[in-house]
């Protein structure tokens, strides 16, 4: 069964500090979050049970509040024991974490000095972002027109709502043209991400990925890389320009929603789930969800 509307669901959320029931988690149209994007948020996976990378993630949503000048008035081990909880209560085996921080409705001003801040998190069944076809097959990306900020023009290494208009308008085009998601590029025209997962390239057996100046360092994006220095994989950090594309062999992506997700176009250039995609995807496998036994 298709569960409801985000709003119109059974069970709890957390916010402030306690359990409120789900259609009760609420907050005023007079939100600094909601007029100036005065937020930041979080997704983390849960696999058997298991939250992964939980306090990375609540570290990461700290460091963004950080970055927007604002604080979290709640600790990582508070907001670890929230996650956890939320997912303990709802039962959920397989499935998707969304804290999220906002600046209050004290002050409806660009300022957001005297708001106060509000965090939320809430757990939900979810296994995959992709069907398995596409998972299996690669998904198909598009070139956007829109691009990454520099980092002098956006708080670009936070995970802060307002920069996700960017994505928004990227994937409702790369969509609309039939593809599953958009290619961004930086405002230098260098190869960046996806709108929400970080782009490698494997070109002659190595991977070749863009340095993250105006994007997040995925905590994916770490741990594929550590993965592959462990299976003895070459790892390029390095500025990529466009024409890159045309030398890879393969192209995937990765982030906590789409995984290892292999890319099987690219505009008009197509490419095959390839060996190193394979093995990676493989190896990301059995680190978050290790076999029994
Ligand atoms: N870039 C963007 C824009 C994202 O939204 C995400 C997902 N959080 C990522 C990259 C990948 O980050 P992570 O691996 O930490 O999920």
């Amino acid at each position: 069964m298709t569960p409801g509307p985000f709003d119109d669901r059974d069970g709890a959320i957390w916010l402030d500090g306690e359990f409120v029931p789900w259609r009760e988690a609420k907050l005023h149209v007079l939100s600094h979050g909601l007029h100036y994007g005065g937020a930041v948020f979080e997704g983390m996976r849960v696999y058997g049970g298991q939250i992964f990378k939980s306090v990375e993630h609540a570290e990461r949503l700290h460091d963004s509040a950080r970055e927007l000048n604002f604080r979290i008035p709640f600790t990582v081990a508070e907001l670890d024991a929230a996650a956890r909880e939320a997912v303990h209560r709802a039962g959920i085996a397989d499935g998707y974490i969304r804290p999220v921080a906002w600046r209050g409705s004290e002050q409806i001003s660009v300022s957001g000095a005297a708001t106060s801040v509000h965090v939320a998190v809430s757990a939900w069944e979810w296994p995959h972002v992709f069907s398995s076809a596409a998972q299996e097959q690669g998904i198909r990306l598009r070139t956007s027109k829109w691009r990454r900020p520099a980092q002098d023009t956006a708080p670009v290494r936070a995970k802060a709502a307002s920069l996700y208009n960017i994505g928004t308008l990227a994937r409702d085009e790369a969509e609309a043209a039939g593809c599953d998601d958009a290619l961004l590029l930086d405002y230098r025209g260098r190869l960046a991400e996806a709108t929400g997962a970080n782009l490698f390239l494997v070109i002659d057996g190595e991977l070749h990925t863009p340095i993250p100046e105006c994007f997040l360092d995925g905590i994916t994006r770490q741990t594929v890389i550590g993965l592959a220095r462990d299976l003895g994989i070459g790892v390029r950090e390095r500025h990529m320009e466009t024409d890159e594309l045309t030398r890879a062999d393969e192209v995937f992506l990765t982030g906590t929603a789409y995984e290892v997700q292999p890319v099987s176009a690219v505009d008009d250039r197509q490419y095959p789930v390839g060996k190193v995609t394979s093995l990676l995807a493989k190896a990301y496998t059995r680190l978050v969800r290790p076999p029994r036994g």
